[in-house]
């Protein structure tokens, strides 16, 4: 776990007004990695997010500003994917932080010259496009939320919920940067009345509020991770909405699992908030109960006990098109606290690896639903509506039940501790539009033959 040392504290200001507001996601004890395009920059390149600007790394290395290790992250920083930053040795990416906070900070070792020229490589934030920060080779999905088991079961979780974090491969190609549009997926799904099997839109969309880590440097094909070296092995966090097809799911899940009802689209929020940055927001994991099994070995390491879980409030917030037209903001309908999760990444990373299963630079893991004890806890639709029996109240007199054509979902984070800067983990934003073949989402449905 990464330590706390000066780009953490909290007396640090930027030269760039933006970044010390209050209310800021990108202060400069943040710097976390992006891949941007911008009508000035062109092709795809690392950046990193300070203000309401995105610091142009290809620029700023072209420009040699970066020595010793630090010179060497940078130089896999600035390309289209982050991988090769992903893989560098932490030491080295801690190097690069170190002097993207001098030279960004209001007191750093820059002489104006430099800082003037560095001016000259910042972009505002509003004008670019992010992309995916990585080429996501693997993506776990697990599902590490107590309270969101005994929610979607109505009771305890099932025993193995206790004794491994338990999870599934989920699918790469359709992993998205936020504000790519959500296509409502059809399938098939079973009819009330009459009950039946049919092929159409989803009527029960969902989101799923989740967290999700990047992979570092990986491990051999057939050795295993202790928690210890998993915890040095995560590059940093994202925000992750995954988008589910209920109607779909609900009659997959009697087969192998998840398949259809997750795999249209999931969506990322596009900054990667390093290990590093999150020292300050460092928790104990929670404590387990007594009716609860102990953890085991090969998921246990002292340091995982005290310091695994992190605390980091996540919000999501719901915007109908009848809200839209009326100007009303975006509804918070779901609070929620990673700290309460069940399970650390660390001790999911080291579950992925326990059979010798390999993990590269770039893959994701997510933590699934992130529901909590909070009274806006449930962190999905599925949750909130307890089986689609109870309507969610929207402040313009509408009620949703699942979500409807034109609805748009945003999911964002904060870690906050007394006596630091609060950082930020800024949008995973999507807007569903009509199934494909449905235009004004008229129901296109068929009845299964046989
Ligand atoms: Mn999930």
């Amino acid at each position: 776990v990464a330590e706390l040392n000066e780009t953490h504290d909290p007396q640090l200001r930027s030269w760039i007004e933006s970044a010390n507001a209050p209310e800021c996601d990108f202060p400069v004890q943040n710097l976390p990695f992006g891949v941007f395009c911008s009508a000035g920059t062109g092709a795809p390149r690392g950046g990193v997010a300070i203000g309401n600007c995105v610091l142009d790394l290809h620029a700023l290395r072209e420009m040699g500003v970066f020595t010793g290790v630090a010179a060497g992250a940078a130089a896999a920083a600035i390309g289209p994917t982050l991988n090769d930053l992903m893989q560098q040795p932490p030491s080295s990416v801690s190097a690069l932080r170190a002097q993207l906070s001098q030279l960004l900070r209001a007191d750093g070792a820059v002489s104006e010259r430099v800082r003037s020229r560095v001016s000259e490589f910042l972009v505002p934030r509003d004008s670019v496009q992010m992309q995916l920060p990585a080429a996501i080779g693997g993506y776990t999905d697990f599902s590490c939320s107590y309270t969101h088991m005994a929610g979607m079961r109505n009771g305890e979780p099932a025993r193995i919920f206790f004794q491994f974090p338990i999870g599934y491969h989920g699918r790469t190609s359709s992993i998205r940067p936020s504000g790519f549009p959500v296509t409502r997926p059809c399938g098939q799904w079973v009819r009330d009345t009459p009950a039946e099997v049919q092929f159409g839109p989803e009527p029960r969309l969902d989101f799923e509020l989740e967290f999700a880590a990047f992979i570092g440097s990986g491990n051999e094909l057939g050795e295993s991770l202790s928690v210890a070296q998993a915890a040095e092995r995560l590059f940093g966090y994202c925000l992750l909405n995954d988008w589910s097809a209920r109607g779909i799911q609900m009659l997959e899940m009697g087969g192998l699992g998840p398949f259809l009802g997750k795999s249209f689209v999931t969506t990322i929020s596009p900054w990667v908030i390093t290990n590093e940055a999150m020292a300050p927001f460092r928790v104990a994991r929670p404590q387990r109960r007594e009716v609860e099994p102990p953890v085991p070995a090969h998921l246990d390491a002292p340091e995982d006990e005290k310091a695994g879980g992190m605390s980091i409030e996540l919000s999501a917030h719901l915007q109908t098109p009848g809200m839209r037209a009326a100007g009303l903001p975006p509804e918070r309908i779901v609070s929620t606290n990673l700290k309460s999760l069940y399970w650390t990444f660390a001790q999911m990373l080291a579950q992925q690896t326990s059979n010798g299963c390999n993990v590269q630079p770039g893959d994701l893991i997510a933590s699934g639903t992130v529901s909590g004890p909070e009274p806006q806890g449930r962190a999905c639709l599925a949750e909130i509506n307890q089986r689609g029996s109870r309507p969610l109240d929207l402040p313009d007199g509408l009620k949703r039940v699942w979500l409807e054509d034109g609805d748009e979902l945003t999911i964002t984070g904060r870690a906050v501790r007394a006596g630091y800067v609060s950082i930020g983990f800024g949008e995973c934003t999507g807007r569903v539009t009509s199934a494909r073949g449905s235009p004004g989402n008229a129901p296109h449905l068929r009845t299964n033959p046989g």
